[in-house]
């Protein structure tokens, strides 16, 4: 497999550490709100990263953070009257409604800052050990002139800083480029003891602490979005290797941004929706397929009609999934024909197709299109006569390359809330005997296109 490793800004082949087993750290959320689909994008990503080592047979361990402690998360607790960590407890609870939501697998571990404070602290002084620290009222900082290498990942970033910032730099300060490792204590914050005060972390050193502590001091992949190369991966470097002088992940990838209009989905632009939002509106599972449909490098622009296309690719997905179901309770078995056997030949060169396209760097756009293409083609070859045989290999191939991309999983048909809400509330009228809003539901209904059919196990509709 091929990886666009941005610490060498080309395509590497991909070789773990330890043949057969892939070792993964990815920069998670702060949690002290709901995440947006920007967010969402690098969680979704990685995932099928993730799921498709696996699936090309390694064992992965994957890691990934919650910061749970941060100004904007005191600042949510101050403005609620609760404590910190009841706003990071509730936002982590959410974070993990949605990536379920999302079909986004639990990560091996998802390790919290404030339960790693011990190791935190323990860089802090194999830091402080090898003189790469000094003290600036009260706080820590990383003396970056002393770390040789510092700027191997984020170069460009950090020749534009240098030339700008300069009058900037704080008193005291040794560089522009020097982080704060651990912060003196404010009234009313949280803190931990440590050997430089009570205080509390800096944001970067939490991923060096806990990718080794759960990963080991080298590790395979590291990822994060865009925004992440500098400084935040680099300050990563700089603890990481500054602390155990051994190279501290070997490939970096990094997802491209979510924009809307051309500029970056945030918080900080008030152009966000969370996923929240969207699930009011589409199924999360149009979402996740919309992630799939750009090169996760490249920058993606959201809009509403980009979903709406979406939604109807996957409902194609979904249709020849149930026509394949459906054909499987009448095909009977018997022999395969001659063209039959040519049929599930063919899925064989479909699957090579999609592996090829997930190869190269993780090319989910064609690995998707391979996946239509697979669809095409049995719903093209598919006679009412056919073998129960080649039924069950076309779904089986179906599933298994959707599976790698986490799709299709849902067992009925439910893309679409809106048309699942309305019909419940009619099903609702019917209880109460509301014939005159029931039958206003079911025109409505049918004025789109839907038809409803009243059936024993409950009620089906279908477009027509
Ligand atoms: P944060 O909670 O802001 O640290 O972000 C969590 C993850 O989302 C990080 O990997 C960010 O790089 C990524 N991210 C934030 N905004 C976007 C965006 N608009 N598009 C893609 N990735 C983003
Ligand atoms: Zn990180």
């Amino acid at each position: 497999m091929k990886l666009y490793n941005t610490m060498t800004r080309k395509k590497e082949d991909f070789k773990p550490l330890s043949p057969g087993e892939v070792k993964m750290y990815s920069c998670g959320p702060t949690v002290y709100n709901y995440f947006h689909i920007g967010n969402a994008r690098p969680f979704i990503i990685f995932d099928i990263l993730r799921r498709y080592f696996e699936y090309r047979g390694n064992k992965v361990t994957f890691v990934q953070n919650f910061t749970d402690v941060d100004d904007k998360i005191i600042k949510r607790a101050k403005a609620e009257n609760i404590s910190e960590k009841e706003v990071a407890e509730r936002f982590i609870n959410e974070y993990f409604k949605d990536a379920e939501a999302l079909n986004i697998r639990k990560a091996t571990y998802h390790p919290r800052v404030t339960e790693h404070i011990p190791e935190i602290i323990d860089i802090i002084k194999r830091l402080e050990a090898n003189g790469l620290i000094y003290m600036l009222d009260g706080d820590v900082y990383y003396d970056t002139a002393k770390f040789e290498q510092y700027g191997r990942l984020g170069k460009q970033n950090l020749e534009e800083l240098e030339a700008g910032a300069r009058v900037e730099l704080a008193e005291g300060k040794r560089s522009v480029n020097d982080f704060v490792l651990w912060k003196k204590q404010k009234p009313g914050e949280p803190a931990w003891e440590s050997p430089w005060g009570m205080g509390r972390p800096g944001w970067h050193i939490e991923c060096s602490a806990m990718s080794m502590k759960y990963l080991g001091e080298t590790i395979d992949i590291h990822s994060g979005g865009l925004d992440l190369i500098f400084p935040h991966h680099e300050n990563e470097i700089a603890q990481s290797e500054g602390a155990t002088g051994k190279e501290f992940a070997r490939y970096w990838l990094h997802n491209g941004f979510l924009n809307v209009n051309n500029e970056k989905m945030s918080k900080s632009l008030n152009n966000f929706f969370t996923v929240r939002d969207i699930a009011q509106h589409f199924d999360l599972e149009v979402l996740r397929m919309f992630m799939l449909s750009a090169h996760y490098r490249s920058p993606i622009n959201f809009s509403d009609d980009l979903l709406e296309q979406t939604k109807n690719g996957l409902e194609r997905l979904y249709n020849a999934k149930n026509n394949m179901l459906y054909l499987l309770e009448s095909a009977v078995e018997k022999e395969v024909s001659p063209e039959e056997q040519e049929l599930i030949k063919r899925l064989g060169e479909h699957k090579n197709k999609f592996i090829e396209a997930m190869d190269d760097d993780l090319n989910t756009a064609d690995a998707l299109a391979a996946i239509y293409d697979l669809v095409r083609d049995v719903n093209g070859s598919l006679k009412p006569e056919v073998s129960k045989a080649t039924v069950q290999a076309s779904l089986d191939m179906l599933m298994e390359l959707s599976g790698v991309l986490g799709l299709l999983s849902k067992k009925e048909e439910s893309l679409d809330t809106e048309i699942e809400a309305l019909i419940e509330e009619r099903q609702k009228a019917r209880k109460e005997k509301n014939w005159a809003l029931s039958d206003k539901i079911r025109d409505d209904l049918k004025a789109q296109g839907i038809v409803l059919e009243d059936t024993p196990s409950g009620v089906k509709w279908k477009r027509v």
